[in-house]
């Protein structure tokens, strides 16, 4: 019986069989999207418990998400058949990393309750270092030096490891001092930041070599998903892990000899149930350690914050004798989507190069699809209609996804499926109403429109910073609950009294003279000029304009995403109206909704349909990308169009619009380089009329919005496609036709500046 293979063996083909049971020594998978690189490594992790090779708590394996590791749980439980208990160790580098440390905090000079601080914490942290050491925390913003640290920890470097050069360049060649200063503030508080999540456990096992040997006897397999995203500091704390100082070659250390025993344990307990003390496997101190990293080069993404592509090519070298096993079939998609995917990354220098192919050739298959829209209200309302014609077909919005590269994209349709009743749920971070610098904005907005809402009050009295503390703050509580009357009203009696220091009371007499001025203009001033000038004259934009932070950009195209979406109301109170619709929106895990969400956090993940919009120049490839890292940001934005493509099943839809709003002011955009790059063989570009049949009078948008404007005919570039009729107006004349158009105005997406959270999702 026991030749017969398991059933989540059967279905593998040869060589992801090869890479799930070649169990001794290094593995290295890499391979192209959708081949089962995430399924070998969960098969892998089945064989191993499956043939008593090994315990859960003997396995290490790290995915990219905590919500990856949930789901390779889960499936490994139905690969074994039966619920895995424990598998303590399966998770990111980050939620591994606390596990460690809190065993061993001691070792690095914390005891096991520190805390974790977060980036807000770890800002203020950095500021009190920098006044404390005298310096001017204007010229020499904490924010950035917080950004500096975690680019240095990244790298796995201490402060007595820092190149000279990046010393040198924060405060006057101080850097390497006030980041030493951090860390031993850190430690005093008995508190730790991200960084060190990895960056404590890569201490610990180099001081403690009696400790690292426990690891070494207690990991016999590590796993790695998207091994081509691990920064240098993770891949010195796999490395660390997986090469034991006596490692002899491979394969010459025998496989644990559970293997041909009994699959059941004699008490009834499946073989991975905990080790009793004496057990078997627990006691054979002389195996060698088996690591299994999964990757694909095309698809690193996350250069930008520190990812090491280079990690793969030196696998060979770091883990002498490793099996390295290409898979090429491709599983998840059609051949149109391959090889448009394919086509496009095939524009990139310095690949290792992969064979794709797919055994699915169906004549029905569609082709990617390309359209066109005016502007992205548009877009979203064409995607609208396209989502309800596939429901309308029987199919689910759970096999539905939209996914942008930025993520003020979201507003557009998360606004229209609101008003269209559509379900969707926004995946790896907020919506885009509950995100904190909207939030703020609208709390100013609810204000003007509705003095008596104290909350909004406290939101924002002192943000921006206005030097009024919690005890200024609580004294308006106070007066204003004593009189029962609102804070704002309560703020405005205050003043005139001497209850408030100087200083406090100068302050709050501004944020009182500017909410009346505001609520003079609420009917005499344009609403969308209003908004704007309130989170200009509340030093709010400005705020974010100072802000050094990495997120401080994609904040600032967000206001202006806001200040654009209240174009479509009548007024401000029609529109704070809309946003609470909006925010009541259900949101639950399984009711059935399109998923929407940034380019980054799809990784890994696939959908029947896919919609990809927003596909033009300066959006995507993405200016600051293309600012701040030329020929090499332009690839990495390359490796997420291809990881964008790859994700669909069945069908992809990308998107270009020729227009968007910036500041009030109509801008024309360019259709993406991308669809040049994609292949016509596999890609169509959909007539006007057809993606836009549903709504307007007579089809084509420039006979239903844009009448009145003498129209042209124009269309996209690429010869030997099928062309795109559509009837633009002058405006977009220059550069809809052909991407060699250089005169036309660059759009920019926010200040220049480090590349924000918004695009990593
Ligand atoms: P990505 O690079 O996007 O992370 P991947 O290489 O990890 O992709 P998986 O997500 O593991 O690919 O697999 C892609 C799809 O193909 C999944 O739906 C998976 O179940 C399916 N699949 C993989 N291998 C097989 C197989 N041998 N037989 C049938 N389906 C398979
Ligand atoms: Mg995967």
């Amino acid at each position: 019986d026991q030749a017969r293979t398991p059933d989540y063996l059967s279905g593998l083909n040869p060589e992801q069989r090869e890479a799930v049971e070649t169990l001794d020594g290094p593995v290295l998978v890499l391979a192209g999207a959708g081949t089962g690189k995430t399924r070998v490594l969960t098969t892998r992790i089945a064989h191993v418990l499956a043939t008593g090779r090994a315990f859960p708590s003997q396995i290490l394996a790290v995915t990219f998400t905590n919500k990856a590791a949930r789901e390779m749980k889960e499936r490994i439980g139905v690969l074994v058949g039966g619920a895995v208990e424990g598998m303590p160790w399966l998770g990111t580098f980050h939620s591994i990393g606390v596990k460690l440390l809190r065993r061993h905090a001691e070792l690095v000079g914390l005891s096991s309750d520190f805390t974790i601080l977060d980036t807000d914490d770890v800002v203020r942290l950095i500021k009190q270092i920098i006044q404390a050491e005298g310096l001017d925390d204007k010229r020499w913003p904490a924010k950035q030096f917080a950004a500096m640290i975690d680019g240095w920890k990244n790298k796995g470097l201490d402060p007595s490891q820092i190149p000279e050069g990046d010393a040198r360049a924060f405060a006057n060649g101080r850097g390497r001092e006030l980041y030493a200063a951090y860390q031993n503030r850190l430690k005093s508080l008995n508190a730790c930041d991200f960084g060190d999540l990895l960056l404590h456990p890569i201490r610990m096992f180099r001081a403690n070599p009696d400790v690292l040997r426990d690891y070494h006897q207690r990991f016999r397999y590590i796993l790695v998903d998207e091994y081509q995203d691990t920064n240098t500091a993770q891949y010195m704390w796999l490395r660390l892990l997986a090469q034991r100082p006596s490692a002899s070659k491979r394969g010459t250390n025998p496989p644990n000899g559970r293997q041909g025993q009994a699959a059941v344990a004699p008490d009834g307990a499946p073989p991975w149930s905990e080790p009793q003390s004496g057990d078997s496997v627990n006691e054979n101190k002389s195996q060698q350690i088996n690591i299994c990293c999964v990757g694909d080069d095309d698809q690193s993404i996350y250069g930008w914050r520190g990812a090491e592509v280079d990690n793969i090519l030196r696998f060979e070298k770091d883990f002498p004798g490793a099996k390295v096993i290409k898979l090429e079939r491709n599983y998840r998609s059609t051949e149109h989507i391959l090889g448009a995917a394919g086509h496009l990354i095939a524009h990139n220098e310095g690949r290792l190069g992969k064979t794709l192919f797919t055994d699915r050739v169906d004549p029905n298959d569609e082709k990617v699809v390309v359209h066109a829209a005016w502007d992205s209200e548009e877009e979203a309302r064409a995607v609208g209609e396209e989502i309800e014609q596939l429901q309308r077909n029987q199919h689910l919005l759970n096999d539905m996804a939209i996914l942008v590269r930025a993520s003020f994209q979201m507003r557009e349709f998360e606004d229209r499926f609101v008003t269209l009743g559509l379900n969707y749920r926004v995946i790896g971070g907020p919506r885009f109403y509950e995100r904190l610098e909207i939030r703020d904005a609208m709390a100013y907005f609810r204000l003007v429109c509705q003095p008596a809402d104290d909350l909004a009050f406290e939101r924002i009295v002192n943000t921006p910073k206005r030097g009024l503390g919690d005890t200024t703050i609580r004294n308006l509580h106070d007066y204003a609950r004593a009189r029962d009357i609102p804070m704002l009203q309560a703020a405005s009696d205050i003043v005139l009294t001497d209850e408030l220091k100087p200083k406090a009371r100068k302050s709050l007499l501004d944020v009182v003279a500017d909410f009346t001025r505001w609520q003079d203009m609420l009917d005499t001033t344009p609403h969308t000029e209003l908004a704007e000038k309130i989170l200009d004259e509340s030093g709010y934009t400005a705020m974010w304009q100072n802000d050094k932070s990495a997120e401080a950009p994609g904040r600032l195209e967000n206001l202006k995403e806001l200040i654009r979406s209240m174009e479509g109301f009548d007024s401000m109170r029609g529109f704070l109206e809309h946003v609470s619709l909006v925010m009541d929106a259900e949101q639950n895990e399984n009711m059935d909704a399109i998923s929407i969400m940034t380019l980054h956090s799809a990784k890994g993940l696939e959908f029947e349909t896919v919609f990809l919009p927003g596909w033009e120049e300066g959006l995507f490839p993405h200016q600051r990308a293309l600012d701040e890292s030329g020929r090499a940001g332009l690839e990495e934005e390359r490796r997420l169009a291809y990881v964008g493509i790859t994700r669909a099943k069945r069908r992809c839809h990308l998107w270009f619009v020729s227009n968007r709003r910036i500041h009030g002011l109509w801008q024309s955009t360019m259709p993406s380089r991308f669809l040049d790059e994609l292949p016509p063989a596999h890609v169509e570009v959909a007539e006007a009329e057809t993606s836009y049949g549903g709504y307007g009078r007579g089809g084509g948008y420039g006979q239903s919005r844009f009448d009145k404007q003498e129209p042209f005919q124009s269309s996209y570039s690429t010869p030997g496609w099928k062309r795109a009729q559509a009837n633009k107006t002058d405006a977009t004349r220059e550069n809809w036709g052909s991407r060699s158009g250089h005169s036309v105005e660059r759009i920019g997406y926010g200040e220049s500046g480090p590349r924000g959270k918004t695009i990593d999702g």
